[in-house]
């Protein structure tokens, strides 16, 4: 008898959404990106209990239609990528159609949406763990969409009980991703809340819908915070690398990030150069591609490291956006999406150094301590 089988629909539906929905902080950003993308210009973030007891994410966006409520929260659904090639010239946050299915089966789940055009009501949208629509029915809502995670991982035991042990961490970490999207997002308004059981809500921080980064920072981490803080403003071209395959002799193998613009350019703000000016703990580092949160460890790096040539004692406090080409990086690698593929990033990060070099030079007469 044969002993391999295939796994039956429900279970790898699980198995896979236990990989996109990993913790706390996955919940959140999915949920805020979704909103993000749907043109909220008002975002506002709810935690009950550090976010073990539920998470709530409502936004003033477009709502959804619903002609659009059956396929909603299926998996592979979105109305954001239809095809591969698609990918190259994304310009939303979501693309695979994962998140809403996932929470599904991981969480009970409900979404409230409603459309300027439905005047004062919406609609209430109940799954089933798979994202099938189970039921609606009307409730009185203004436009947006509200997304309600309760009991996160209930089904898990093993992810539920480690979410109990480390909930402070987790919910420690959320709000540093929170403060991410709020710093890079001008023009849009958050509010994050949190209630402890039997206790009021706080709000834990808010922006105002502020037209620069600058506002956004000292809304999250206090007006103060801009006063150790210098402007990055950096154009540059990247060194053209000597990747085979990329001579003029053979032009037809070039790839899309090949023909990708070679035009870098890195806005935000990072704390002056003079020790007392930065931080002790290398906290409060933010990078983003194309307004993108994510992870950085090599660019990361390259700031550090040029920083302590004239810091040594301290960290600098980082808000960066690298504006790329969309054909210059790839941001299908890792579930979450918060790892990104730069496709010429030693070019990246030597020209990044000199430039660094260069806006430290003018902001600092003395010398660097260290040769880079
Ligand atoms: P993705 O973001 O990759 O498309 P999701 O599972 O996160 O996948 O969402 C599925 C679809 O549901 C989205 O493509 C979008 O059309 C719709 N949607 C999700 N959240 C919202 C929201 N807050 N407002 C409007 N539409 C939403
Ligand atoms: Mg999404």
């Amino acid at each position: 008898m044969a002993t391999i089988k295939p796994i039956e629909g429900r279970s790898i539906h699980q198995i896979q959404s236990g990989q996109v929905i990993v913790d706390l902080n996955s919940v959140a950003k999915e949920l805020v990106e979704n909103a993000l993308d749907a043109g909220a210009t008002a975002i506002e973030v709810r935690f009950k209990n550090n976010g073990l007891d539920s998470i709530e994410v409502q936004d003033n966006g477009s709502g959804i239609a619903p002609e659009d409520f059956d396929h909603l929260a299926l998996k592979h659904y979105t109305s954001k990528l239809s095809s591969y090639d698609d990918l190259g010239s994304l310009h939303t946050f979501g693309f695979r159609g994962e998140a809403l299915s996932s929470l599904c089966a991981l969480s009970r789940f409900h979404i409230i949406t409603a459309r300027a055009a439905d005047g004062p009501k919406g609609t209430k949208l109940e799954f089933d763990p798979s994202g099938k629509l189970r039921g609606t029915s009307v409730v009185a809502a203004k436009q947006g969409t509200t997304v309600v995670v309760e009991s996160l991982f209930y089904n898990l035991p093993v992810r539920r009980k480690e979410l109990e042990r480390t909930i402070k961490r987790e919910y420690k970490k959320v709000l540093n991703l929170l403060h991410a999207y709020a710093c890079i997002s001008v023009g849009v308004k958050f509010t994050v809340s949190n209630q402890i059981p039997k206790g009021k809500k706080t709000v834990v921080f808010a922006t105002q819908s502020n037209p620069n980064i600058r506002e956004n920072i000292a809304n999250v981490y206090g007006a103060k915070t801009l006063q150790a803080l210098i402007p990055l403003d950096l154009h540059f071209e990247m060194n053209p690398s000597k990747r085979p395959g990329s001579t003029q002799s053979a032009p037809n193998r070039s790839t899309p990030a090949d023909e990708a613009s070679r035009g870098v350019r890195i806005v935000g703000y990072i704390s002056r150069p003079v020790h007392g000016e930065g931080r002790q703990n290398p906290d409060r580092q933010m990078f983003f591609v194309n307004t993108r949160p994510c992870t950085l460890p090599q660019v990361a790096k390259a700031f550090n490291e040029v920083y302590k040539s004239f810091n040594i004692a301290q960290s600098p406090f980082i808000c960066a956006d690298i504006k790329l080409d969309t054909n210059a990086y790839d941001v299908n690698v890792s579930p979450d999406k918060r790892t990104i593929l730069l496709h010429d990033q030693s070019a990246l990060l030597e020209s990044l150094k000199s430039e660094l070099l260069q806006l430290f030079e003018a902001h600092d007469q003395s010398v660097p301590q260290a040769q880079l």
